[in-house]
């Protein structure tokens, strides 16, 4: 079922996005070589709690933690931990939920740690330009297959894969609400997008094969071939002309 969101809702949304936001900056700006996951993790929370927002994470499905912090060849759903401790070199895809008056934001960075690699670099500005081509889409009478595509041209074009296992979703009073919202389509097919319309638009881009395995906690999911990963997410809103990227400074 997908639900409309009123002006009031997406205001909510917006201060929710925008508690993600900043613990996903102050996130980037800590985490050095020698930082843990865990560190990160405590920053997050207390930014969330302190604006007035719960962690969205924290306990959904058993969920331990505010953020999901993945490394390298990890795609999505890293558990921070003390026992991770951040390198020169790696790469951190860090993604954050906060619940504001019962609606929620989504969003996510993948940034780097120290000096990276031209090849990791090249990846983590691909991803971001894949969130923000499907973004770009994103327009009443525009359809799903057009976000879903803008993603899979730029990804693939530049010789990447695109995950299949996790897509992106809308998003309101729960974390994930209908519809789906895949990483790879057809323009012109799926859902006509309408507004009031949020959807997390979630781009997952491997530097090799698409193929994924999830560790033995059940949680981290990890590229089979242990190369690379990253992901960007922002949530959406479609509006009356355009759309809305919540939480995010315009
Ligand atoms: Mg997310
Ligand atoms: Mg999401």
């Amino acid at each position: 079922m997908i639900f409309l969101k009123s002006n009031d809702e997406l205001r909510f949304m917006d201060q929710a996005n925008r508690l993600v936001h900043q613990a996903l900056e102050a996130s980037r700006e800590a985490a050095k070589p020698g930082t843990t996951t865990a560190e990160l993790d405590t920053l997050a929370e207390r930014i969330i709690r302190e604006g007035g927002g719960e962690p969205a994470f924290k306990g959904y499905r058993g969920f331990p933690s505010t953020l999901c912090t993945s490394v390298n060849d990890e795609i999505v759903h890293g558990i921070p931990s003390r026992k991770v401790l951040l390198k020169e070199g790696d790469i951190l895809s860090v993604d954050c939920g906060a619940i504001v008056h019962g609606y929620y934001g989504d969003a996510a960075i993948t940034f780097p740690i120290g000096q990276v690699s031209p090849a990791a670099q090249k990846l983590i500005e691909v991803t971001r330009a894949c969130l923000e081509d499907a973004v770009a889409q994103v327009k009443p009478g525009g359809r799903l297959g057009d976000v879903a595509a803008a993603v899979q041209l730029r990804a693939e074009g530049e010789g990447f894969g695109v995950v299949r296992d996790f897509v992106g979703h809308g998003v309101g009073r729960a974390l994930h609400e209908d519809p789906q919202v895949p990483n790879y389509g057809k323009p012109g097919h799926g859902l006509q997008l309408k507004p009031g319309l949020v959807i997390a638009i979630e781009p997952m881009i491997t530097e090799g094969s698409w193929k994924i395995r999830v560790d033995a906690d059940g949680w981290t999911a990890r590229t089979e071939d242990g190369k690379l990963a990253a992901h960007f997410e922002y949530s959406v809103a479609v509006t009356d002309h355009g759309h809305w990227v919540l939480g995010r400074e315009e």
